[in-house]
């Protein structure tokens, strides 16, 4: 017999945490079950027309021993489940999703340093996939993860970086904005850009990338080009 992919959860939280981007937290049933890294496909109706469902993907940012289920979803203009996330969805709603679907997971071969890049909300599977082996799997392994959004108001979750930073030395966090700003002391470049130089300091990395579609596409291509093996890269693009 199949297992149950399909639940009914309640959205407890939603919160706008940087321009057009919403951390949702949702209870999770009781028999859900994923790994870090999964997706869930929610049923999103059309504002005008409840009765008009279509699946959407969104990526779990939580681990799986955390209470809630956390999302952070960008919202893209005209989008069906964006116009339903800003105008309808609200905290004590009750939404059908199905799940837990997807392979983007932890390959854990311990000889590999883990390398994660994250573009925008890209950053949710590999928020679970990082507190998961730091947290949950007690693994000292180094782990660098490369960050970028566009602008500094695009950033969000520093505290936490910063946080887990200071709590695991194994853990290195390098934030990026794409364009150099006045008050911004950080790291500036793309990911493409930060690349070549970040693994001149991984011996033997594990690539986990996550975010839109063509800088997936680039930073798998300039992984590979830079001589780490297919079976070393690994990827998720939200097409
Ligand atoms: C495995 C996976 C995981 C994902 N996880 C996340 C995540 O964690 N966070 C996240 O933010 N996103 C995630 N995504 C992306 C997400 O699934 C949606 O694609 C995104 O939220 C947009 O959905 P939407 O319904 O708002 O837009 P859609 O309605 O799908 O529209 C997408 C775009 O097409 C345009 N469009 C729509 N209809 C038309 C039309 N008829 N003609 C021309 N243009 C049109 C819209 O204006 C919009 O720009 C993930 C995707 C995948 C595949």
């Amino acid at each position: 017999m199949k297992p149950n992919r399909s639940f009914t959860t309640t959205c407890l939280q939603k919160q706008c945490i940087a321009p057009s981007v919403y951390e949702l937290r949702f209870g999770k049933p009781d028999t859900f079950a994923f790994m870090a890294g999964q997706f869930v496909l929610f049923d999103v109706p059309l504002l005008d027309n409840e009765a008009d469902i279509q699946p959407r993907a969104y990526s779990i940012a939580s681990t799986p021993t955390e209470q809630d289920l956390l999302f952070v979803i960008k919202l893209v203009p005209n989008g069906r489940a964006s116009r339903w996330i800003e105008q309808a969805l609200d905290a004590g709603m009750s939404v059908r999703m199905q799940g837990s679907f997807g392979n983007f997971k932890l390959d854990s071969a311990p000889e590999k340093q883990y390398l994660f890049l994250a573009t925008g909300t890209g950053i949710a599977p590999i928020r679970s996939q990082i507190l998961s082996a730091l947290k949950e799997q007690k693994d000292t392994r180094q782990m660098h993860l490369l960050f970028g959004v566009l602008k500094r108001e695009d950033l969000f979750w520093m505290e936490e970086w910063r946080g887990l930073e200071e709590q695991y030395p194994n853990f290195h966090a390098h934030i990026s904005c794409l364009s150099g700003e006045a008050d911004w002391h950080g790291e500036t470049g793309s990911l493409q850009e930060r690349l070549p130089q970040i693994l001149q300091e991984i011996m033997t990395p594990s690539v986990y990338i996550c975010g839109a579609p063509i800088t997936v596409k680039e930073l798998k291509e300039q992984c590979l080009a830079l001589g780490i093996p297919k079976s070393d890269v690994h990827f998720e693009s939200y097409v």
